[in-house]
């Protein structure tokens, strides 16, 4: 079929299986652009794979340091009439680079809350990932889990846990600056956003293949965050999803004793930089900031996506021998975002932003492109206006 853009609100329903290919293959030529990490990992499982920064994720160790990798995500399949979900066409594509490589590359897609998957997970490990890995990326980002053990669904929510908030926001769909107010959660909400995406998940993950044994000795874990600047503290640091964020902090430091203990291991929380991707765009406030950002950073050359970012991540952080902790043992590759020149910048043009101005102190074009490229729209050398086949399988999932 045909496949166009159809844009709702924050989302787009469709997604293109050229376009996303294209888009992987980028990142792949970036990454392959760079040194080859030394004594980087050989057998990833990354936790959230198949778009944003764990797609990065995945990419980065097995083109830059040959690796293996496992990768879980909840996607959909296309069919002859409907195209599927862009993490679905992404994972096919790396699949398929990886394989041409020479590279193991196997993918699960289900709920990486359940135990099922964590169970299928350990099999494949165990058996055909040399019984150990040395790496596990967590990168979930869902409005929804179903605990494990009692069946309980949580969702989360994004609001504030102090009073009502106002402030500017944009309207993606239509590009103008907007007024929105969020309201308070209440402890409830608190709580389930923390079940959500606080660190219980991960906890889980580490226990699960602790007690399988197929931690390799050294192993390296890391999970994301955000912290971003003042103006978007109500509704991100201090909302909700930051309290979940705190949790996922405790609950690093209770994987890193028992990793340091058991395989001389460590667990890491890393502070990512804003960037357009599925998860951030539902956020209010934040698209706005994002496209002020963009601009400035653009401007003093320090621009960087997924892919730029998770490769530094790697190669001066996690693998570099130092990985620069802040005072509260955080990786911080959100760093150039929170350069004092940069932010001051941004908070000077948030005061004054209007819809008058917006199309000159803002890059709203850079984020409705990277908006479009997430769901593979907008890519070169991709015929758009041609037929293409929307039943692209993911290689291990097609066995
Ligand atoms: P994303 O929406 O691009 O990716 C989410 C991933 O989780 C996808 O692979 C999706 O398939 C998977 N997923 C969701 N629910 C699942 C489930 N039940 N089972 C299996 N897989 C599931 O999000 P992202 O922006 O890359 O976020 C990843 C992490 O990075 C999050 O922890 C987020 O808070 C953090 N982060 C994001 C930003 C940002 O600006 N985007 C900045 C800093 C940190």
């Amino acid at each position: 079929m045909i496949v166009k853009p159809k844009i709702r609100g924050f989302i787009c329903t469709t997604a293109h299986p050229d376009g996303c290919a294209a888009h992987v293959q980028e990142q792949i030529d970036y990454v392959k652009s760079k040194p080859k990490l030394e004594n980087g990992p050989k057998n990833v499982l990354v936790i959230g794979s198949s778009t944003g920064y764990g797609l990065a994720s995945r990419i980065v160790p097995a083109f830059q340091s040959g690796a293996n990798t496992l990768g879980l995500f909840f996607e959909k399949p296309g069919s002859e009439k409907r195209p599927g979900s862009a993490g679905w066409y992404n994972s096919a594509a790396f699949e398929k680079a990886a394989n041409a490589e020479g590279l193991f590359a196997k993918s699960l897609n289900g709920d990486a809350f359940s135990n099922e998957l964590k169970e299928q997970a350990i099999d494949i490990i165990k058996n055909e990932m040399d019984g150990k890995i040395d790496l596990v990326v967590y990168s979930l980002a869902s409005p929804r889990r179903t605990d494990p053990n009692t069946g309980e669904v949580y969702k989360s929510v994004l609001k504030t846990t102090g009073g009502e908030y106002t402030n500017k926001t944009l309207n993606t769909d239509k590009g103008e600056i907007d007024e929105v107010t969020i309201g308070a959660a209440t402890s409830e909400e608190i709580d389930h956003t923390i079940k959500v995406m606080g660190g219980e998940d991960w906890e889980f993950w580490m226990d699960a293949l602790i007690e399988a044994d197929v931690l390799d000795s050294g192993v390296k874990t890391v999970a994301y965050s955000y912290i971003g600047p003042e103006l978007t503290w109500p509704i991100y640091t201090d909302g909700t999803i930051g309290q979940a964020k705190k949790d996922l902090e405790s609950s690093c430091a209770k994987i890193d004793a028992s990793l340091k203990e058991k395989f001389n291991g460590e667990a890491f929380v890393s502070v990512n930089k804003a960037l357009v991707t599925q998860a951030s765009s539902a956020i209010p406030v934040v698209p706005l900031y994002i496209s002020i950002l963009y601009k400035e950073m653009k401007a003093k050359g320090t621009h960087e996506g997924c892919i730029e970012q998770i490769e530094r991540l790697f190669s001066d952080r996690l693998y570099s021998g130092d990985p620069k902790l802040d005072e509260a043992g955080r990786i911080r590759i959100d760093d150039w975002e929170m350069r004092e020149e940069i932010q001051s910048a941004v908070a000077g043009i948030w005061t004054s932003v209007s819809n008058e101005n917006f199309g000159d102190v803002a890059d709203f074009d850079g984020y409705q492109s990277e908006f479009l490229k997430l769901f593979g729209f907008g890519l070169d050398g991709v015929d758009y206006e041609s037929e293409t086949d929307t039943t692209t399988a993911v290689p291990s999932l097609a066995e």
